[in-house]
């Protein structure tokens, strides 16, 4: 087998822990609840799941490496340990990469394990700083545990980023800009800020339709975009990705880049998603999506994938679109190009003209403006 891998994009390895202490609300990813459940064949799993991609990726440096889920600060350090020393021994683990973590700050006793088994960035649910908000959307942990988490996470790891959801029903401008600027003082590197999107599987949607409360209009929604935005770059995290900001640009999301960079990346876990350069073939591999169908797999086939598709040249230029176009700096023109397409010439006249995207000799970008209407604006380009 021969190996085209761009190396320029970066190699990551993805390990989704699927369960959580409860599922929220407004999930609607791949998670069960953890129970009391024996997760030590889930483990096994996964690590003969990344033998098996190992031996289909070939020898490469990993990059990054992403515990996301669910809640993997729900492992043990010495799994995580093991996960990590794992990775090691089949690729090597490039010196200076990018370990992050996904924690529920219930899990703050941890750190210090994750720390030692070699994770040196921590990304902490804290969603709201305010308790009744933390109750409405199902979280476990209250804005005091949170204050504690990240104090305790801000010794242990050499970047710290937390996540937050906005456009609550019936959030104020006023209420978020406080909370916001509360978050700001707090001192993290990076800042996840999210939307409250009402997904059709989770249980919000069926509040919803219930009646039980009416969400965020867009509007509304897109004023709070903006006075994030603002508010963040005034605070000295300025936006970097739609939905992302950093103190700097070390501490940006390494492993979120090479999905946004369309580089390859080992996904491993329940339902999880990787993408694999090779043979002059760009493969999007998906794991069996439930835990017990993925350990039944890895047992009976040594790998957890449930399906394996050869992207067309039309399909990796779609992505490398979409996923490019979410970076502030936006993608260079030649990365769509060099598949043998080009972009919709008229409706990106009109888009510049209407100030929505910024076009340069080689490459094109959304202003913050056009970050509003992001996937409308990749429709209307598109290949
Ligand atoms: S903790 Fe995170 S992954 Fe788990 S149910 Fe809540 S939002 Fe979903």
């Amino acid at each position: 087998m021969e190996f085209d891998f761009d190396p320029g994009r970066g190699f990551g390895v993805y390990v989704h822990w699927p369960y959580c202490a409860r599922v929220c609300p407004y999930c609607d990813f791949n998670v069960y609840a953890a129970k009391n459940r024996d997760t030590a064949p889930l483990l096994d799993a996964i690590l003969v799941d990344l033998g098996g991609w190992r031996e289909r990726s070939g020898a490469r440096r990993v990059d990054t490496v992403f515990f996301g889920g669910g809640t993997p600060s729900l492992l043990a350090g010495e799994d995580v340990s093991r996960l990590l020393q794992h990775i090691d021994k089949l690729w090597g683990i490039a010196s200076g990469a990018e370990t992050t973590l996904e924690a529920n700050p219930d899990d703050r006793s941890r750190f210090v394990d994750f720390a030692a088994a070699g994770v040196n960035r921590l990304s902490l649910g804290v969603q709201s700083l305010d308790d009744q908000v933390l109750k409405f959307l199902g979280r476990t942990h209250s804005a005091a545990d949170a204050r504690a988490s990240l104090s305790v996470a801000q010794n242990q790891f050499a970047s710290v980023s937390l996540d937050l959801i906005y456009a609550r029903p019936e959030q104020t401008a006023a209420q978020w800009r406080a909370e916001l600027g509360e978050a700001l003082k707090l001192g993290a590197d990076h800042l996840s800020l999210y939307e409250l999107t009402i997904e059709p599987g989770a249980a919000f949607a069926r509040a919803v339709r219930r009646g039980d409360w009416t969400p965020a209009d867009d509007e509304h929604a897109a004023d709070l975009y903006e006075t994030t935005d603002e508010m963040c770059a005034a605070s000295g995290y300025p936006i970097y990705e739609i939905s992302n900001h950093a103190s700097s640009p070390r501490h940006q999301s390494k492993h979120n880049r090479i999905y946004w960079r369309s580089g390859d990346w080992v996904g491993v876990g329940p339902g999880a998603h990787g993408r694999l350069t090779a043979s002059g073939q760009r493969l999007a591999i998906e794991a069996a999506e439930r835990p017990n169908t993925y350990i039944d797999a890895v047992r009976r086939t040594g790998v957890g994938w449930a399906s394996s598709e050869s992207l067309s040249a039309l399909d990796q230029a779609r992505e490398r679109l979409s996923m490019g176009l979410r970076l502030v700096d936006g993608l260079a023109l030649a990365d769509i190009s060099s598949l043998g397409y080009g972009l919709d010439e008229s409706a990106l006249s009109e888009l510049a003209a209407l100030g929505l995207v910024r076009r340069s000799e080689t490459g094109i970008a959304l202003t913050p403006k056009g970050r509003l209407t992001a996937d409308r604006i990749v429709e209307m380009i598109s290949p």
